[in-house]
């Protein structure tokens, strides 16, 4: 991992400690007693992390979208909770703060990304497009070896041409002697009639 995503990572799981006291105090607030305080931010910040694990790109559309829809509701509750728990202006916008870094800073990991990455990624394409010009050009230069129909297969187009065009001649020749002799045929039967 490297340093930008480490210290993203760092801020996202301090936001989030942070978020999970917030929701505690919130639920002293509330009146919770005894362990029940301590089972609320793993209702709220808990599930919106399953939310948030659930929207990742290797998982299909239905499980991105329930997982925004869990994200966003347990969310939106745990902005209240967070607000909630405090006893100053300044408390309150702490709470915002701390939600909005842990959105902000979930983002940002996701996003970082190594120039290198970008850079291997556009060799790849690189060499694939060259590797499939070059299959084109073997493939183009290789079509007349599949069209060869030779008794004897052809070492190359030039030979294979001159042979069909040889036979294209012998073929023409043939008909036309077979032509004459036929006319001939018909004259001598008619001297004969
Ligand atoms: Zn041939």
């Amino acid at each position: 991992m490297n340093t930008a995503k480490l210290i993203t990572k760092a801020y996202f799981f301090g936001a989030l400690s942070i978020s999970f006291t917030h929701i505690i105090t919130s639920a002293h607030k509330m009146g919770g007693e005894g362990y029940e305080p301590y089972i609320a931010p793993f209702m709220v910040d808990g599930v919106a992390l399953l939310g948030m694990h659930m929207r990742n790109e290797k998982y299909d559309d239905r499980t991105n979208k329930i997982g925004l829809w869990a994200q966003s509701t347990a969310g939106l509750l745990s902005l209240a909770m967070n607000v909630h728990a405090a006893h100053s202006l300044f408390g309150m916008l702490l709470g915002i703060g701390v939600v909005v870094l842990f959105l902000v800073t979930e983002w940002m990991a996701g996003n970082i990304r190594l120039r290198t990455d970008s850079e291997a990624a556009r060799n790849a394409a690189a060499n694939a497009a060259a590797i499939a010009d070059a299959e084109a050009a073997v493939a183009a230069a290789n079509a007349w070896l599949s069209a060869c129909t030779h008794p004897t297969t052809c070492s190359s187009a030039g030979q294979c041409e001159t042979k069909r065009n040889a036979a294209a001649k012998r073929a023409k020749t043939t008909k036309r002697n077979a032509r004459k002799a036929a006319a001939e045929k018909r004259v001598l039967e008619g001297m004969m009639n």
